[in-house]
């Protein structure tokens, strides 16, 4: 049975993964107004990918006899300042998830709740890769995109990303 603390951050962090899907499919919606479509195909992507990590948190939830309750999710009201700045904002928010799942570690570990632990030890590792591919895109834009040439290459490449479930089994 799963401490109240930990449900209920459990629970939040569905909030949290919900609010990601839905900044990026903002950030999609940026993208493909302004015609990169590649650049809204890797945003789109991710908004699957953050719905897949709130799905996980909802299985285990309930795998533990949790009764997942749903919260408001915040909306979306943002102005970019230019197609490199959902880059910049998308680190910072991965920031932001990284440091709300090491929280849920360290009280999990506390608890010894290692049932917990060892479920977030692949978010662990899954926020390493999302920080990772931020950072990338932040330089890969600023090394190339600063000419239509460059621009339009580095869309062609991020048309190519495929969407594939996660898979948590380890
Ligand atoms: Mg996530």
């Amino acid at each position: 049975m799963l401490d109240k603390k930990i449900s209920d951050l459990l629970i939040q962090q569905i909030n949290m993964e919900l609010y990601s899907a839905y900044l990026y499919l903002d950030m999609a919606n940026y993208y493909e107004d302004e015609s990169l479509n590649g650049f809204a195909n890797w945003m789109f992507i991710q908004t699957q990918e953050e719905r897949d990590h709130a799905m996980l948190f909802r299985t285990y939830l309930l795998d533990n006899d949790v009764r997942v309750t749903l919260g408001t999710i915040q909306g979306i009201d943002l102005e970019y300042k230019g197609h490199g700045d959902p880059f910049t904002l998308a680190l910072e928010h991965e920031r932001k998830v990284t440091a709300s799942i090491n929280n849920i570690y360290k009280e999990a570990l506390d608890l010894h709740d290692y049932g917990t632990v060892q479920f977030l030890d692949w978010f662990v590792k899954e926020q390493v890769e999302e920080e990772k591919n931020a950072t990338d895109n932040i330089k890969r834009y600023e090394l190339f995109a600063h000419e239509s040439r460059g621009l339009y290459n580095l869309d062609q490449e991020f048309a190519t990303r495929v969407y594939s479930a996660p898979s948590i089994a380890a």
